[in-house]
């Protein structure tokens, strides 16, 4: 009775009946892939992608080369170079993170006292060398000024949790 029963499934087609009736009632069902990159799934506003230096809105750097990061990184990712400026204040003279050494932990972000070095939403900073993952007090600065806006909103979000 079993192979009747087989052999007359077989013959209509009864498997892929089934299989076109699941296709078809997914194919009206909203899509759950994403068509990346052109479309991007939400983000944690405590998200921890690519570093970046802040400034303040008057465009002064808000590092004041405290070393707090540098001595916190569990990496060793961080190196920093100081001096004091004409006017007294002190600044970086140089700042490098050696991104193929960062574990993102967010240790760096935590330790500064005045949010100038943030992990943001960037997470497409994927590179071909390894050159390229060396960042510089320049190219850190820059990162800050491209993602400010983003960085800004979410240090706001999660401010009455820190
Ligand atoms: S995220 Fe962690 S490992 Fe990376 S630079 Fe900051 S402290 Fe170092
Ligand atoms: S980034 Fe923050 S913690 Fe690091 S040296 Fe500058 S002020 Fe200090």
């Amino acid at each position: 009775m079993a192979s009747i029963g087989q052999t007359a499934r077989a013959f209509l087609l009864t498997e892929i009946v089934k299989g076109m009736a699941l296709t078809l009632r997914y194919f009206f069902k909203p899509k759950v892939t994403l068509n990346y990159p052109y479309e991007k799934g939400p983000i944690s506003p405590r998200f921890r992608g690519e570093h970046v230096l802040r400034r303040y809105p008057n465009g002064e750097e808000r590092c004041i080369a405290c070393k707090l990061c540098e001595a916190i990184c569990p990496a060793l990712a961080i190196t920093i170079e100081a001096e004091p400026r004409a006017d007294g204040s002190r600044r970086t003279t140089r700042y490098d993170i050696d991104m193929t050494k960062c574990i993102y932990c967010g240790f760096c972000q935590e330790a500064c006292p005045v949010d100038a070095i943030v992990e943001g939403p960037n997470f497409e900073f994927a590179t071909e060398t390894r050159e390229e993952l060396f960042y510089d007090k320049a190219r850190l600065l820059a990162n800050g000024d491209r993602w400010e806006r983003e960085i800004a909103a979410n240090l706001a979000d999660v401010a009455p949790y820190r």
